[in-house]
């Protein structure tokens, strides 16, 4: 999987008063990379394309470079108190995506350059919770390893986070292009994971994404690097064969993982879900997908802002939960699981 390569670029007129919004508009300008102005990152209008599926696939090559004004952060249950908001899109094309639901009509990546205003309210958060400690998660709205070999956003974030003292930051990802992160003085305070799943919903779900061996490999490097290590599997499926499927990817993450990548290392479960406006969406810009989404062998959970979603029923979801759990023990016994939601 080659590194996210934006074919074209939007800047909102404010974001050149930041140093970061300079830095990328000569880069892409030197790269000969297309620049539009746009008034507002959040009403981005014209983006080509000869009907709607075009321009979604065009969105997700289109980079809009802008300032953050919401500064009020979002809450981030289980894995975080509050999530960091540096981006909001992802250049992957998971037919599953969450974020289906909560970008919908905006699925252009955008990055944001006011990362001293974006620290500065983290430090509030951080002291209002003082003598606790407060995570925050970075990949609430966006996969950001996926295009941080452009901005560095995450970098300086992980650094500004290694120097506080209450401060811990998380972030998950299905990329690889982890180099530029390795050298990061994170100090501890970032838990760095890796999305993982069975080969079958790899390989039938996760177009646009790097391979499990990418992945793994990256973990590696990242832990040799000090960082805590994690995986998210997620979304847990019930395709044919899963137990199997599953199985063997505990099988091979335990034999590819170097040894001292398997201290300190935990496991977060999620489900598969679905909302019926994602399932909508999703059936539009992957018609094809074989992603099961069938709401009578479902169960409704009622959810926040009117947004139930669809989980598996309780007996099937338990069976999920006592599997993977058995499977983490085998293969992982000194790992901590943090949930299965
Ligand atoms: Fe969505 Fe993550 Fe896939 Fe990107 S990598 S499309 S954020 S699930």
């Amino acid at each position: 999987m080659k590194p996210f390569k934006p074919q074209l670029i939007y800047i909102e007129p404010g974001a050149l008063e930041y140093p970061l919004g300079r830095e990328l508009k000569d880069k892409f300008e030197k790269e000969g990379v297309e620049i539009r102005e746009t008034t507002s990152h959040n009403q981005v209008r014209n983006i080509p394309g000869d009907n709607e599926l075009q321009q979604y696939r065009n969105a997700k090559s289109t980079l809009v470079i802008g300032v953050r004004k919401t500064l009020k952060f979002d809450t981030s249950k289980p894995s975080a108190e509050y999530a960091i908001p540096l981006a909001t899109g992802c250049m992957g094309h998971c037919h599953y995506c969450y974020l289906q639901t909560t970008l919908g009509n905006k699925p252009y990546i955008r990055t944001y350059v006011n990362l001293e205003e974006i620290f500065d309210s983290a430090d509030k958060y951080m002291k209002e919770r003082s003598p606790d400690i407060t995570r925050f998660e970075a990949a609430c709205t966006s996969d950001v390893v996926g295009l941080d070999h452009l901005t560095h956003s995450l970098k300086k974030t992980i650094e500004y986070m290694g120097q506080t003292d209450l401060g811990r930051l998380r972030f998950v990802t299905k990329y690889h292009h982890v180099d530029h992160l390795l050298d990061a003085k994170h100090n501890g305070n970032t838990r760095f994971r890796f999305s993982v799943n069975s080969d079958h919903v790899i390989k039938q779900f996760e177009p646009g994404t790097s391979s499990f061996l990418e992945r793994i490999e990256a973990a590696g490097k990242v832990a040799k690097a000090d960082y805590p290590l994690g995986f998210i599997v997620a979304p847990l499926i019930l395709h044919d064969k899963w137990k199997e499927g599953y199985y063997d990817l505990f099988e091979r993450l335990e034999a590819i993982l170097p040894h001292y990548a398997k201290k300190d290392l935990t496991f977060e479960l999620i489900q598969h879900r679905f909302t019926k406006t994602a399932k909508n969406i999703i059936q539009k810009r992957y018609p094809k997908s074989k992603l099961e989404m069938n709401e009578e062998e479902r169960k409704y959970k009622w959810g926040r802002y009117g947004r139930g979603k669809y989980v598996y029923k309780n007996e099937q979801a338990d069976d999920l939960k006592e599997t993977i759990q058995t499977y983490i023990d085998r293969f992982f016994p000194e790992a901590k699981l943090e949930y299965f939601t």
